[in-house]
């Protein structure tokens, strides 16, 4: 007997249902369907050379002996990741609960406000304990949290300066990411001691750190009145847990605090993935990069969550995007919100007291035995002088189980944190050759200046303090909440499959979450060898020659990657190439990321099929010749159509000395069929979290590994702690490394012909609904032989003229039908782009289509007038439970017709909590904290 594939799980279709698919779509196999739809001047051949594929048990072993190969060791090594302990009860329901983690970013409020109040209560952590009125959710870490201050810093400041002034005990990974993002954008970053040098006479920004990455907590009130003086802009970026006792950055007149969430039950993973944080002053709010939540109202006036200011997505603004960042750390700031939600205001200070103890405990202990630790105030590290000792000191204490920092040839860091312990100090203590002090260990006064300000006041943050009422709320919020666990998400260029459970099981081991990204190499052996190998599997199947998985979403690839071809140019002499061509139809993080490669975007147009219009591409290759940097390309296109003329585009662009950059996101129409390393590109990033299946979790984490061609590879991200190497583009050098091993997973139990398979299946399934809606629905765009690649694109913008009924009506339609609606409006304004992918089944994409054409009967019943355009069971989508349980109906249908509607079953009904959303309303009464409890009773 053998034993069953994976792949026969991963994939939604059966035989039978393939062959039925087949006939629908007019083809006797899926090879036949995939010879006619993939232009030969790209298809590739050959068989994939991976390892053949594994089962889920064979892989987790193998999983299991790589996390052996790790040594998980005491971390005092600090610099902003930190031993944490995750609350069980938010690990298994939040973390591994695929309620939370299949969910998609909250753009569809209606089904999203169990995250988007999860989110809200992180904004309301931030700005409360940082003491500045509004903070987003979330960032990618620190390093690019900081990155982001310094440009809104530029942005806002008006006195035109170039310098950004950063205080020399900023995080050294912090410093690098600056750097490396200030020098595309002509801003200098200046490292200077602030303890002995003043501050330059022209800066328009200053980035000032406590504790500092030695530990030293220092007032900084007078370098902030003296940057404000100068026209600059402050961002501090501070420890959250430390500001629980410290004075908060609110406070100081800070304009803008920075920084992670990590320590706040989130473990460190070798790296990430965790959430950054951003917070602004007043008056900042409409430059604020990134997410924010915001708190509206329903069509009934009920009080509802959403996505605010949403103009400001690079969906929408584009080159003049504030950002590139889209896929943020959603997961990790539901989980560090829910970590302060847990302990509340008095169990988190009380975590900072005992951090700050042990500490203190610690130096005394270093003072009695003679060694000097500085005097300056510090919360959780210090730092020690041991002259010509300290690699000794690091070594002894290693050997004791224990990482410590080598600052320098004299100088040992070591951080405490919620973990340690008295017998961790003593293996500190034995590995300086001091004595443990005796005695009971005391509560030291707060470290610098302490803090005298409430937070956390608001009722959340102390009605869910034991396990039974924190377990209750996860799972009521959960309940609010469509994810994949519900049903099908067919957003097109979003690829929502399957997240297997043995790709996602290891991530919670300790062997791969408690390690600190700076541990000795010594101990990340398995890391690295998984990191090399799903590298290596990286390249052989896109066809490059080489990967890096640092970006830690696909934005930050396409910057990675963009900024490897800038510094291509500038050593060849080229650096006057600059000018980055991108195709009307373009995600909008591309024009984004371009611009913050120091690049001018040229937009070039698309023809009436769709494709990128090669007379245009002439016509802007010709005007642009000698400045041409690149192209970047989506293939296949966001149309969801294989472009023949892709071959033709990307000579061009060389033949005129440009570089190819080829979106990567739409991989999954390739896989295993056409390799972009080889049919002409230079560079691509992937979106691990799409056809790698880590789960989109409700907006992020992501990983956006970046490919490339030979004569790109010197140019890859670099580590941020070697300042002699290559730009680094996230804060660790690995990136997202945690969630690493469910690609690793995902291609180890594929193998070649799973991927392939998984290709086709997903083209089927998209060309398979193509086939049942086109008659109902005009399919958009389609290729030569009318097929479309893995997602088509439904045009209702001749149904809207005729009937008033517009995408967002059927888009809420849908979720009474019990599905998370289509991509709405991207790339074409007025349409619904449907990514079915390979993992759902014929009967859930029949049902998903069965719903679609009812709809369209519905809409017919408003174009004929049987109801009226504005009283109708679309216009009035979603109905809740509350409405069409109401006393009053007032509306011209049956409350049966809007509850359920055709073919719905009864008793698993997804009842949305909340009416259709005013966005507008929000955008005009901003709050994104969490609301006061009698703003409930308004
Ligand atoms: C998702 C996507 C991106 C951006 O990736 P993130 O991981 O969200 O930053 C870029 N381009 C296309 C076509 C995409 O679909």
């Amino acid at each position: 007997m053998t034993v069953e594939q994976f792949v026969n799980r991963h994939l939604g279709p059966d035989t039978a249902a393939h062959a039925r698919m087949l006939e629908a779509v007019g083809y006797g196999s899926v090879e036949e369907l995939m010879d006619a739809a993939i232009p030969e001047v790209i298809r590739w051949h050959g068989t994939l050379d991976l390892p053949e594929p594994a089962t889920e048990q064979e892989a987790l072993a193998q999983l299991r002996a790589l996390a052996d190969r790790n040594t998980v060791a005491v971390s005092m090594i600090g610099l902003g990741y930190h031993g944490t302990h995750t609350p069980p009860v938010i690990r298994r329901n939040v973390l591994e609960n695929p309620a939370w983690y299949t969910a998609y970013t909250p753009y569809q409020p209606e089904i999203s406000q169990g995250r988007l109040e999860a989110l809200l209560n992180f904004q309301t952590m931030v700005a409360d304990l940082t003491a500045l009125p509004l903070a987003n959710a979330s960032m990618l870490d620190e390093a690019t949290a900081a990155a982001e201050a310094m440009t809104l810093a530029r942005r806002a400041s008006r006195n035109g300066s170039a310098v950004y002034v950063v205080d020399a005990d900023a995080l050294p990974q912090t410093v690098a990411v600056l750097r490396a993002r200030a020098e595309p954008l002509g801003i200098e970053v200046r490292v200077l001691d602030l303890v002995t040098t003043d501050l330059p006479a022209e800066l328009f920004g200053l980035h000032l750190q406590y504790p500092g990455a030695s530990g030293a907590v220092r007032d900084h009130r007078e370098l902030v009145e003296a940057a404000h003086e100068r026209g600059a802009l402050v961002t501090v970026a501070a420890d959250l847990l430390a500001l629980t006792l410290l004075r908060p950055p609110g406070e100081i007149g800070a304009d803008i605090a920075a920084g992670t969430t990590q320590r706040f039950g989130v473990p460190m993973g070798y790296g990430g993935p965790h959430a950054g944080y951003l917070a602004v002053r007043a008056g900042l709010e409409r430059m604020l990069p990134g997410r924010l939540v915001g708190v509206s109202r329903d069509a009934a006036g009920e009080r509802a969550y959403r996505l605010a200011l949403q103009t400001r997505e690079q969906h929408i603004r584009r080159e003049k995007a504030t950002s590139n960042i889209c896929t943020a750390q959603v997961l990790l700031a539901v989980m560090a919100g829910m970590y302060a939600v847990y302990h509340g205001p008095d169990g988190l200070r009380r975590i900072a007291e005992r951090v700050h103890a042990m500490a203190d405990r610690l130096a005394g202990g270093l003072r009695a035995g003679g060694v000097e630790t500085g005097a300056e105030p510090f919360f959780d590290t210090v730092t020690a002088v041991v002259p010509q000792r300290a690699a000794a000191v690091v070594a002894a204490a290693a050997e004791r189980g224990v990482n410590l920092r080598l600052v320098d040839a004299d100088r040992v860091g070591i951080a405490c944190d919620e973990t340690t312990t008295e017998e961790h100090l003593r293996a500190v203590w034995a590995a300086f050759g001091v004595d443990a002090p005796t005695g009971e260990p005391q509560s030291p006064a707060p470290a610098g200046p302490a803090r005298s300000t409430a937070y956390l006041t608001h009722p959340v943050f102390h009605a869910h303090r034991s396990e039974t009422a924190m377990l209750r709320y996860l799972r009521r919020l959960a309940d609010f909440d469509y994810a994949l666990d519900r049903g099908m998400i067919p957003l097109g260029s979003c690829t929502m499959k399957l997240n297997a459970t043995a790709e996602m099981e290891p991530i919670s081991w300790p062997g791969f979450a408690d390690l600190h990204p700076f541990a000795p190499a010594a101990q990340t052996t398995g890391y690295r060898e998984l990191i090399s190998s799903l590298e290596e599997w990286l390249a052989e199947v896109t066809g490059y020659d080489a990967v890096s998985v640092q970006p830690n979403a696909g934005s930050q690839g396409e910057l990675a990657g963009l900024l490897a071809i800038r510094a291509y140019h500038r050593d060849r002499g080229e650096a006057h190439r600059t000018v980055c061509l991108i195709p009307s139809s373009a995600h909008g993080t591309n024009a984004a990321s371009a611009v913050m490669a120091g690049m001018r975007v040229v937009v070039v147009a698309c023809d009436a099929d769709g494709n990128v219009d090669l007379v245009d591409l002439d016509a802007k290759i010709a005007k642009h010749r000698d400045e041409l940097a690149a192209i970047m390309v989506t293939y296949p296109s966001t149309h969801g159509v294989y472009e023949s003329g892709i071959a033709t585009c990307c000579a061009k662009v060389h033949d005129a000395g440009g570089q190819v950059y080829v979106d990567g996101a739409n991989l999954n129409a390739l896989l295993g069929f056409a390799k972009p390393g080889q049919f002409g590109a230079d560079v691509s990033h992937l979106n691990l979290h799409k056809t790698f299946c880590i789960p989109h979790g409700g907006g992020g984490p992501g990983v956006g590994p970046v490919a490339v061609r030979a004569h790109l590879a010197p140019y890859l991200p670099g580590d941020p702690l070697d300042a002699d190497g290559a730009p680094a583009v996230s804060a660790a050098r690995y990136g997202s490394a945690g969630i690493l091993p469910i690609a690793w997973a995902y291609l180890r139990m594929m193998g070649a012909e799973g991927l392939t398979r998984a290709t086709g299946t997903a083209v089927l399934a998209a060309n398979y609904v193509a086939a049942r809606l086109r008659a109902h629905y005009p399919v958009l765009y389609s290729g030569s032989k009318g097929l479309v690649a893995h997602e088509c694109i439904l045009d209702l913008r001749a149904l809207t003229k005729a009937t008033g009924v517009t995408v967002d009506d059927v888009a809420k339609r849908l979720i009474d039908h019990g599905f998370h609606a289509p991509t709405m409006s991207f790339p074409v304004a007025g349409t619904l782009m449907v990514e079915p992918t390979e993992s759902e089944d014929l009967a859930e994409l029949d049902r998903f289509c069965d719903a679609m054409i009812a709809i369209r009967r519905e809409i017919d019943e408003v174009g004929t007038g049987t109801w009226p355009a504005g009283d109708n069971p679309l216009r009035n989508a979603p109905h809740t439970a509350a409405m069409v349980s109401a006393d009053e109906w007032p509306h011209p249908y049956p409350r049966s017709v809007g509850a359920y509607p055709a073919g719905v079953e009864r008793a698993g009904k997804y009842w949305p909590p909340v009416r259709r959303v005013d966005g507008a309303y929000g955008d005009r009464n901003l709050v994104c904290a969490c609301p006061s409890p009698e703003a409930f009773e308004e």
